[in-house]
């Protein structure tokens, strides 16, 4: 995934602001510049949509189902695909959980970006979790 700047710091202050809990929500990709070929490659973050955690709670998160539907619908209406759900860790490493490689079940093909919040400086990575396997892409701020 490739995200600016400005989108990565709104999905910390997402996280932080919901410190009490796990905060989630969706990122759209879409053709950032319209470059063209080897868009497919390196997909760019141009949306963070916030979502309600319908557990409230800081060991597990799941998108409220209505949010979801109202995201997609915008995201199609704009042209840009569903590319990633985030969510936040607020007191362990920023790495998928089996609760989240579960869930990930359920949605094959997306990333997952996931902001940790255990040390002072928050790290924010990005994962595949296909079959249960989870493989780390890269990041790229720019
Ligand atoms: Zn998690």
């Amino acid at each position: 995934m490739l995200i600016s700047t400005a989108l990565l710091d709104e999905l910390i202050a997402h996280a932080r602001e919901e410190y009490d809990a796990e905060c989630c929500g969706l990122l759209a990709y879409g053709d950032g510049d319209g470059a063209g070929d080897g868009a497919g490659e390196r997909r760019r973050a141009v949306r963070v949509r916030r979502a309600s955690n319908v557990f409230a709670s800081r060991k597990r998160f799941e998108i409220d189902g209505r949010e979801l539907l109202a995201a997609i619908n915008e995201f199609e209406q704009a042209g840009w695909e569903m590319g990633a759900i985030y969510h936040s860790h607020t007191h362990t490493a920023p790495y998928p959980s089996q609760t989240d490689i579960n869930f990930a079940a359920n949605w094959p093909g997306l990333e997952w970006v996931i902001v940790g919040l255990a040390d002072d400086k928050p790290e924010v990575r990005c994962y595949l979790i296909e079959q249960g396997e989870v493989r780390e892409v890269p990041l790229e701020v720019g």
